[in-house]
């Protein structure tokens, strides 16, 4: 055996602590090592060619490199392998800067730890095998979860790029959140105007399959390869029949709307047969099961599926199981707004006059419930109060600083001050005015006259402020009680209107998400990237991307970014046609097996199944489809299944030398 070590200097961050010359020597004297350097920077170019070099000159047949962690470069030095013609598995790394240089500044301890990890990886490697990649190839079609501004973008761009994509989302339209406000910041241009020709573009594109009111309820397979369930909620109205005339939400049983409407924020109102707003895609109504009196077995002379000229009521829908083949998954299911009620103090729910962000976004929207008016209980507010950070930087509840909210709760003032001239009071605790063209915005607010006190809100109150009764100017209103940093004192203002700006939250639907693609989240509980700086768009699951606010609370320009970012990925993915997929699996000994068939259900990514062998029920592993994480060899009792990069005599002999 012929084994070339090489120790990393990684700039100073090893070089400082860990004395590597000495380790260089310790090497050379370790049974089999051939060749041991020292190094600057390994995984620049010229140290790379030095291993090629070496591997060539001196016929080395396996190769250790002392650097960083493998998570960084492992990749790099298995390439470096490839290039001198040498099986890339038959090479090792031993973490001395994470495990060694960066937890101590002892340089005698920081070296003999770096000779023990140097040691265990040489004794390690000697036992690794050549390995062969398996190629696998990708199906050309992706999958997007979520229809609002981040799935929009990513499916148009693969769309409009010859890719077939099918668009799954849970509501009955496409829009998301955008699709609610009736301004954007900074630009403050309209919201419909600029998205809705998307949602048509959606609609229009043959490339993609639309599914609305629908949800993903079962994934298998693996990168390239994905087996999709979908299942379609019932809309008791055909979608290929609708001509959208609308006469059946004209002609329900109830004259007027008189159930929440789900898209107003239950500010406004709807019929059971109803269309969530003016623009929605697809422009097809939809029937809610709990409100329509047909469908609980009411009396209705069911007025809807009469006058529909072209036959589309259908009020026997029970939906469906739809199956799809994709090579690749973006998820892009946003976000959900902190519930308002938690802060009891806030008086959410209990006061008619206290409102979330997003309630005040639906009453500026001209086509929302009150056709754009801000009416607060039948009157237009004189003094508004807007309470930032409701949910967000709080330690009782999310600690994470929401992002858009300073920007939103700017915009609402601006609006409200715009159409009913109202004095606008903003509580905020920091205002983070961030992106391109915030700080003007902000600046602009000033200048019309919007008030900043710098505070927390204490609470909400109706409580007069003299104890008895309420002054002229406290009466119909409720009182803001916060604490002012900046001048040292207490305000009690009596305010005709709050707006809550209320934080991002992850969508309630991730858990569920997660579970089915095997994903992983941050400790804010978004979904974690598979590298926050390097890889902000990949997941820890090959083939599945991320885009938009399920990764972290973020404005539309951002969103529609990372969307673009993960389509292209997606895209580069799919291009390739096929992929090379990891060799270090795990494999059943179909002869010691018996047929126990524990490691089945163990399996996280499904690659195990019983099969007939001699007779005998045995398990059997599909390579492609198998991660390598080593549960089922960790749990088999027979012994009988072996991961070919982690063998239990691999394992024995880095435990061997590391406590020797
Ligand atoms: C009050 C308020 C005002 C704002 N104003 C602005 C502004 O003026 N300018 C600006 O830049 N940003 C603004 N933002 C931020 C903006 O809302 C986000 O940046 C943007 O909506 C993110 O888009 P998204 O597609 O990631 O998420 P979303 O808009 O949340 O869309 C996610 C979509 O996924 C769907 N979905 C969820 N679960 C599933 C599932 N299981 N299966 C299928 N589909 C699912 C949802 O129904 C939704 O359609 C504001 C935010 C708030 C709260």
């Amino acid at each position: 055996m012929r084994i070339g070590v090489y120790v990393c200097h990684c700039g100073r961050n090893i070089a400082d602590v860990v004395k590597v010359r000495e380790l260089v020597e310790f090497a050379k004297r370790l049974d089999g090592v051939a060749v041991a350097r020292d190094y600057k920077y390994m995984c620049s170019d010229p140290g790379q060619e030095l291993i090629v070099r070496d591997i060539k000159e001196h016929n080395l047949d396996r190769v250790v490199v002392c650097a960083c962690s493998p998570k960084m470069h492992e990749k790099t030095f298995r390439e470096a392998l490839k290039r001198a013609n040498l099986n890339p598995f038959l090479f090792q790394m031993a973490n001395i800067r994470e495990l060694c240089s960066w937890v101590t500044q002892d340089h005698e301890k920081a070296t003999e730890k770096a000779k023990a990890y140097l040691k265990s990886a040489v004794e390690r490697v000697k036992l690794h095998e050549e390995l062969e990649v398996r190629r696998v190839r990708i199906n050309p079609r992706v999958l997007v979860i979520g229809g609002g501004i981040a799935g929009i973008t990513a499916s148009l761009l693969l769309a409009n790029s010859g890719v077939k994509v099918y668009l799954v989302e849970k509501e009955p339209t496409i829009g998301g959140k955008m699709a609610k406000f009736d301004k954007t910041f900074p630009t403050l241009d309209c919201s419909a105007c600029i998205l809705t020709p998307k949602m048509n573009e959606i609609k229009d594109n043959p490339n993609i399959t639309l599914l609305t009111n629908s949800e993903v309820i079962d994934v298998k397979g693996y990168v390239g390869n994905f087996k999709v369930k979908i299942w379609r909620k019932p809309r008791y109205v055909r979608e290929d029949v609708c001509n959208s005339c609308f006469d059946c939400i004209e002609n329900c049983l109830f004259e007027k709307p008189e159930f929440p409407s789900e898209f107003d924020e239950g500010i406004g109102k709807r019929k059971p047969i109803y269309i969530p707003f003016p623009q929605a895609v697809p422009p097809v109504p939809i029937i809610d099961p709990n409100t329509c009196m047909w469908l609980n077995g009411k009396k209705c002379s069911r007025y809807c599926m009469e006058v529909c000229e072209p036959k589309a009521i259908n009020f026997d829908d029970r939906g469906e199981e739809i199956e799809v083949d994709v090579g690749a998954i973006i998820v892009a299911i946003g976000y959900d707004l902190f519930d308002a009620r938690k802060i009891e103090r806030y008086g959410y729910k209990k006061f008619s006059n206290v409102f979330t962000a997003i309630e005040v976004e639906r009453m500026l929207n001209s086509s929302g419930p009150t056709g754009g008016e801000v009416i607060v209980n039948g009157k237009r507010p004189e003094r508004v109060a807007i309470v930032h950070c409701v949910g967000s930087r709080d330690e009782g509840n999310r600690v994470y600083c929401s992002r858009v909210c300073c920007m939103y709760s700017i915009k609402l003032a601006r609006l409200i001050r715009e159409r009913t001239n109202a004095e606008v009071y903003n509580f905020y605790i920091d205002v983070r005015a961030f992106g391109k063209g915030y700080e003007e915005f902000y600046k602009k607010a000033l200048e019309e006259g919007i008030v900043f006190i710098r505070g927390k809100v204490a609470e909400i109150t109706d409580h007069p402020i003299n104890d008895y009764e309420k002054s002229e100017v406290e009466k119909g209103r409720v009182i803001v009680v916060a604490e002012s940093t900046l001048s040292n004192s207490i305000v009690r203002l009596p305010v005709d209107m709050v707006i809550l700006s209320v934080g991002m939250e992850p969508p309630k639907d991730l858990e569920k998400i997660k579970r089915l693609l095997k994903l992983s989240t941050t400790p804010d509980g978004f979904l974690a990237e598979r590298h926050p700086k390097l890889d902000p768009v990949s997941t820890t699951t090959e083939g599945i991307f991320i885009a938009g606010c399920v990764q972290g609370p973020k404005d539309i320009p951002d969103s529609v970014a990372q969307a673009k970012a993960s389509a292209g990925d997606a895209l580069t993915l799919i291009e390739r046609g096929e992929i090379e997929l990891e060799p270090s699996v795990s494999e059943v000994d179909k002869e010691k097996c018996s047929g126990c068939g524990i490691c089945v259900p163990l399996c996280p990514y499904h690659a195990i199944s019983m099969v007939r062998y001699n007779g005998r029920m045995r398990a059997e592993i599909n390579p492609a489809m198998c991660m390598g994480c080593g549960v089922c060899a960790s749990s088999c009792p027979s012994r009988a299944i072996k991961h070919n990069l982690y063998t239990t005599e691999q394992i024995r002999a880095e435990i061997r030398a590391l406590l020797a």
